[in-house]
């Protein structure tokens, strides 16, 4: 489903090049579920925004089922994301005066599905990550976890084949991160292909795969169990 082949990619800071990746050869297949790891810098959130189609790279190639995505404009590239790609943020990024409802069909808007299909289909799957009794609380009526799982209902609703989570507990305490998890192993085990950013290694073992970048490359890339 991913394929990277000597993805770089550099940053301009004034006068100089800063290279953040520095060619990056990675398979990811349809239905796997893969943590992402390393230190603070090393280029996981640059990898998955690229791996998103949220940027592209300054070289090399990334193919999503079957489509070279690397040089596609920014029209294009939203295109994709609207169909393929769910993504969820440490900081969860909802619209604050929005309910839970509204916030989760948000991406059926640019998918240009009816008010009422866009209702039945978020309201689907509120339930599906425990939240049917929250549709109508706003961002700032719900806790931390509840909020995350409002994210990762938006992730799910267009139904993407691939979804992307940027540290999804960082802001998150133990008890809810395990709760987030779960969410997450569900989300596997219906046949989602997963790449999860994580400092935790508890957070981790969830994963099947672990892949570490250190310094823009990947360093080790090993199955789990
Ligand atoms: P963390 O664990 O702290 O989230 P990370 O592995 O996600 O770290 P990135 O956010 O990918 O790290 O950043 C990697 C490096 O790229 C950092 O040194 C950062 O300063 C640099 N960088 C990222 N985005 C930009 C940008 N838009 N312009 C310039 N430099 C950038
Ligand atoms: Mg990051």
């Amino acid at each position: 489903v991913i394929e990277l082949r000597g993805i770089k990619r550099n940053f301009a800071m004034g006068s100089h090049t800063v290279k953040v990746l520095k060619g990056i050869d990675l398979t990811i297949e349809k239905g796997e579920y893969v943590a992402l790891m390393g230190p603070s810098g090393s280029g996981k959130s640059t990898l998955m925004n690229l791996l998103g189609c949220l940027d592209t790279p300054t070289a090399g190639e990334y193919t999503l089922n079957g489509q070279d995505v690397s040089r596609l404009s920014s029209d294009d590239l939203a295109d994709i994301r609207n169909k393929e790609i769910g993504f969820v943020f440490q900081t969860f990024n909802l619209l604050p005066r929005q309910s839970a409802l509204d916030n989760t069909a948000l991406p059926l808007v640019y998918a240009g599905l009816g008010k009422s299909k866009r209702s039945e289909r978020a309201s689907q799957v509120l339930e599906q990550v425990g939240l049917g009794d929250r549709m109508d609380h706003q961002p700032s009526q719900l806790s931390g976890g509840q909020r995350q799982r409002v994210a990762v209902a938006r992730a799910l609703v267009n139904n993407p084949s691939l979804i992307l989570a940027d540290e999804p507990t960082g802001n998150l305490d133990t008890k809810t991160s395990v709760e987030i998890m779960a969410l997450f192993n569900e989300i596997h085990q219906n046949g989602n292909t997963l790449v999860v950013v994580t400092h935790e290694e508890d957070i981790a073992q969830h994963a099947h795969r672990i892949i570490r970048l250190r310094d823009g490359m990947i360093e080790s890339d090993t199955k789990n169990r």
